[in-house]
């Protein structure tokens, strides 16, 4: 397996694939209260079309597989794609992000089928406040799932916390705290991708939030939990778990960026935040054998964009976070 670089010399790595669009909470600063207009299901991948395409890019270098959406275990039979996704050899991390409210019944499975790790979005520890923010009442599942998570050992277990001024930043303490307990939480600078009509809540930088953090005192810089990504690490004295930060905004990591992303209908995107796609759909609605995907991936990674332009004030308009995959 030989590895490939992109037209600045960074390896590319990892593929993060949306598998559906479809999610089963409305958070706020993602999508609209009454939902986006959907992708006819006809639209989506089949399980067969992702292994290939996964197939091809792992024989061009992929070693990290993340699954996503959407919410990934809305969709139906998740389980059985992770099943033939693990089967490849050459994966050596397959993780899948989710906002864990299913996840409680199907982590033992998710876990016998391959799976090695899940990344967990969960923004408030506040019952009412869970609802205002994602508009279901669903906080004690998504807790059940993160038990179920660590109970089956798809560790280690991120909980992926998106930081909102005036919502639910009085809660940095109590999360950073759970670190104490073995929770590795990471906070994540909210990015402004929702311009349809919905008011976004309001950004807070990771440095105002390490220093509303200084009251915990000895927060030490420490090594990533797993391998390399995008996230800065620390650890409270005696800790199991850590607390990472994630700046696409202020300290963008476009300059390590190392990953393409799929989303469900088949269009591979060489940045999350732009507008730019390749499709792969009519190579595969043609058939097309696996040099023609090769040479879409190609295509993909040599437009690779240098970094994205969000701090300069562009939007990205074609598609939601939810569309794309986080
Ligand atoms: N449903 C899954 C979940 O909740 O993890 C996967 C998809 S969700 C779009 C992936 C991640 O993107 C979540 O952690 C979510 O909080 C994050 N996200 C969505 N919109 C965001 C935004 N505007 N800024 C920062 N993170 C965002």
């Amino acid at each position: 397996m030989s590895g490939i670089s992109d037209s600045f010399q960074r390896p590319i790595n990892y593929l993060r694939i949306s598998v559906t669009d479809r999610c089963n909470l409305r958070c706020i600063y993602c999508m609209p209260p009454e939902g986006i207009p959907l992708m006819p299901r006809s639209a989506l991948l089949t399980y067969e079309e992702i292994q290939m395409i996964v197939r091809v890019a792992v024989e061009m270098g992929i070693n990290k597989v993340r699954l996503s959406g959407g919410e990934p275990l809305a969709r139906a039979g998740l389980v059985n794609l992770i099943r033939m996704l693990s089967q490849i050899k050459g994966i050596d991390d397959l993780s899948l992000t989710t906002n864990g409210v299913l996840l409680k019944h199907q982590a033992a499975q998710l876990k016998d089928a391959g799976l090695h790790r899940v990344n967990i979005s969960l923004d408030t520890l506040k019952r009412p406040r869970f609802q205002e923010i994602t508009g279901y009442d669903k906080l004690p599942e998504v807790l059940e799932g993160i038990e179920q998570a660590h109970k089956v050992k798809l560790e280690p277990v991120k909980i992926n916390v998106v930081v909102m001024r005036g919502i639910n930043d009085d809660e940095l303490l109590d999360f950073a705290l759970l670190s104490k307990e073995g929770w590795h939480v990471r906070f994540i600078e909210l990015m402004p991708l929702v311009n349809r009509g919905i008011k976004h809540p309001e950004f807070v930088s990771a440095e105002e939030m390490y220093q509303g953090l200084a009251s915990l005192g000895g927060l030490e810089p420490c090594s990533p939990p797993t391998g390399e990504g995008p996230a800065r690490y620390y650890q409270l004295p005696g800790a199991k778990g850590t607390v990472g930060f994630i700046t696409p905004i202020s300290e963008h990591f476009c300059f390590r960026c190392n990953r393409l992303r799929l989303t469900a209908d088949g269009r591979l995107l060489p940045c999350l935040l732009s507008d730019e796609e390749i499709d792969l759909r009519p190579a595969l609605e043609t058939g097309a054998p696996s040099q023609e995907i090769r040479r879409l991936i190609l295509e993909a990674i040599a437009s690779k964009p240098e970094g994205h332009r969000v701090a300069q004030g562009f939007v990205p308009q074609r598609r939601l976070m939810t569309q794309v995959g986080g």
